[in-house]
């Protein structure tokens, strides 16, 4: 006795395989390609910014970095306290003074991302600079101004609401701080030691 689905299969005549979705020239929905799909842009500019504040460790100053998105165009900074000297040289408000001076107007806007939660500071530079979004990386439970020490951004004292993402690869800025804080704290041991 034939088995039944084979005996159907090899009866199949050359117009009725018209409709086999194997055959070329048609349409075919495949599953989906082995290439991973492309990163998201947060996650993209979040790794520029990373690299911006290894900059700023290799120059010895908190490894914090910052890109801003206006108008498609991009800029950048990092962290310069130390070099400077300059304690108002965050990465976010160096890069929004390039942006204004670029762009030739106080309302910068964009997306500024971020590898750590703004201070107090940046925060009120922030929406000061009328940003619409602030994508940071890992939060600041001692200093974070967007929600997590203080809520600078929420307040309602600020005129401007600044759209907020927080936890773009988090773990990588929380573990290139971590890294910083680390190996400076190494040899001031041994000296004192
Ligand atoms: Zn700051």
């Amino acid at each position: 006795m034939e088995a039944a689905p084979v005996a159907q299969l090899d009866r199949v005549s050359p117009s009725e395989g018209e409709g086999c979705p194997f055959e070329p020239g048609r349409e075919h929905i495949f599953p989906a390609a082995e290439e991973p799909a492309p990163e998201p842009e947060a996650q993209l500019r979040m790794r520029r910014a990373i690299e911006l504040a290894g900059q700023a460790a290799a120059a010895g100053d908190v490894p914090i970095g910052a890109v801003l998105v206006v108008d498609g165009r991009v800029f950048e900074a990092f962290n310069q306290k130390e070099q400077r000297p300059d304690p108002t040289a965050h990465a976010e408000l160096l890069v929004i003074r390039a942006a204004a001076a670029a762009l030739g107007r106080w309302r910068v806007g964009g997306v500024l991302y971020v590898t750590k939660e703004p201070c107090a500071m940046c925060a009120g530079a922030l929406a000061a600079a009328r940003v619409e979004r602030l994508v940071y990386g890992c939060r600041d439970p001692k200093g974070g101004a967007a929600g997590s020490a203080i809520d600078i951004l929420g307040s309602a004292a600020v005129n401007h609401r600044v759209d907020v993402i927080d936890g773009v690869l988090a773990d990588e800025t929380a573990a290139q701080l971590r890294e910083f804080f680390a190996q400076k704290r190494r040899p001031e041991r041994w000296s004192s030691g």
